[in-house]
């Protein structure tokens, strides 16, 4: 039996679909393609409406795909399975299953049972068993590996709907994970990214207090990530500012395979904007937080996440936003134009700001990106920087390419000695818009 997963959305699902193909293959699956596959899944997203949109398109086009081959079992997984179960059954009438995001552990006797008997069925009960039992990966060799540590959020940021389709947050044991990086290590890994909406939040049992100033169980679990022999680089996404406290910062500087770059999501400057958001830290604590981490780490490089637009924005709460990604000076950000999600608390407000200005809006900000990324990449030029090599870049076969632990993209032409996983020091020669390029050296 052959299975094939289309994934949508963010690391966390891409993550799910490798935990899904190696519980398949566990089974006696083997990975096919769309046309020839008897298994075909499609794990879902559901952060805007455009991605549900994509998914039900592609899920609806590939009705002829099963009237061709009746015995094929078509399922849906994720967040959209788990924010609509039965509607999407009634709305894709060639659809067997739906199962949510808490009962993944579900899929493989699920799957085993509509091939003895087959009937239609949608199961989205959230259940906390689901985290133990994602710890299966892709087979296939890499460098680079993802774990889960936690799933599901506490926050209930205005605009999301991840409480509602993933569940209230759960952390994994810490013995899990580090069994999980050390067969990761053994088998190749040489960097890991720890999953989860609010990595920071890792082990306080769901508590949305941040937690004291010298307590973070996710300081304990970097540490214990840090000894793990062959293991060179740990990176992780993303923190909540607010449980980003002195212990986590001491860990960091002190765990020497920990990358200098955090992704630090902001959402807005506007001290206005974050409270209707119901994000509980200020722009004035947010630029103390920067501050407090650069200076406990020189160098570090800085990732965040914005919404322009959002209901009520005014012209001068953008300004706010403006200026505050100006002054910390973001190495990359991913700019978000607001749409609402049926679900979220803030779809129940008007849109009040047209799609020009929020279109003006989201240009004024990338542009300011586009100068600040040109401008950090030509003060690297004749700097040396470390790089773990990832392999052939993507525009240009003839090139290698890999990151720093600052996250920046670096191109080189490769030797033969060159192999992904492996540390090289590059000479950087030229930036380009977006990446680095140099030589390496001996
Ligand atoms: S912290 Fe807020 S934005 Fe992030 S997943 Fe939780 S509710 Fe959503």
């Amino acid at each position: 039996m052959k299975y094939f997963i289309r994934t949508y959305g963010c690391q966390m699902n891409e993550r799910d679909s490798e935990a899904i193909g190696a519980a398949l293959e566990e089974a006696g699956f083997t990975r096919g393609s769309e046309e020839d596959c008897d298994l075909l899944l499609f794990n879902t997203c559901s952060v805007r409406e455009a991605a549900e949109r994509k998914a039900k398109g592609k899920i609806g086009y590939i009705r002829k795909l099963k009237l061709k081959k009746p015995s094929l079992i078509i399922g849906v997984t994720g967040c959209m399975a788990q924010r609509l179960g039965e509607e999407l059954l009634r709305e894709l009438p060639h659809l067997d299953f739906v199962l949510g995001t808490g009962q993944m552990q579900r899929l493989v006797p699920l799957v085993q049972e509509l091939m003895k008997e087959r009937r239609r069925c949608s199961e989205t009960e959230l259940s906390a068993e689901v985290l133990e039992s994602m710890g299966g990966h892709d087979q296939s060799p890499s460098w680079h590996g993802q774990i889960a540590i936690t799933r599901g959020c506490n926050r209930f940021c205005s605009y999301c709907i991840v409480p509602y389709v993933r569940g209230r947050e759960i952390s994994r044991t810490k013995e899990s994970i580090l069994t999980e990086a050390r067969a990761l290590t053994e088998r190749g890994v040489r960097e890991i990214l720890l999953l989860g909406q609010n990595v920071a939040a890792y082990g306080l049992n769901g508590d949305v207090r941040p937690p004291a100033p010298d307590h973070s169980p996710f300081a304990e679990l970097l540490e214990e990530l840090n000894e793990i022999p062959g293991l060179l680089r740990i990176r992780f996404t993303s923190p909540y500012v607010s449980y980003f406290n002195p212990r986590l910062i001491s860990a960091m500087k002190n765990c020497e395979k920990v990358c200098r770059n955090v992704h630090l999501p902001l959402q807005s400057g506007s001290a206005r904007i974050l409270k209707a958001m119901n994000r509980q830290y200020t722009a004035q604590s947010y630029r103390e937080k920067v501050a407090e981490i650069r200076e406990a780490i020189p160098g570090i490089t800085f990732s965040t996440d914005v919404i322009v637009g959002v209901p009520g924005e005014e012209d001068s709460d953008f300004a706010l936003t403006r200026e505050l990604m100006n002054e910390v000076g973001f190495e990359q950000a991913y700019i978000f134009k607001y749409s609402p999600r049926p679900g979220a608390r803030s779809a129940l407000l008007e849109d009040s700001v047209p799609e020009e200005v929020n279109e003006e809006r989201n240009q004024i900000l990338l542009d300011d990106l586009k100068e600040r990324i040109g401008a950090r990449l030509s003060g690297l030029v004749g700097s040396t920087q470390e790089v773990l090599l990832e392999g052939v870049s993507a525009r240009n076969p003839g090139r290698w390419s890999g990151r720093t632990s600052t996250n920046f993209v670096v191109h080189f032409e490769p030797d033969e000695t060159c192999s992904p996983g492996t540390l090289r020091q590059v000479k950087i020669s030229r930036s380009g818009a977006v990446s680095l390029f140099g030589s390496l050296l001996p």
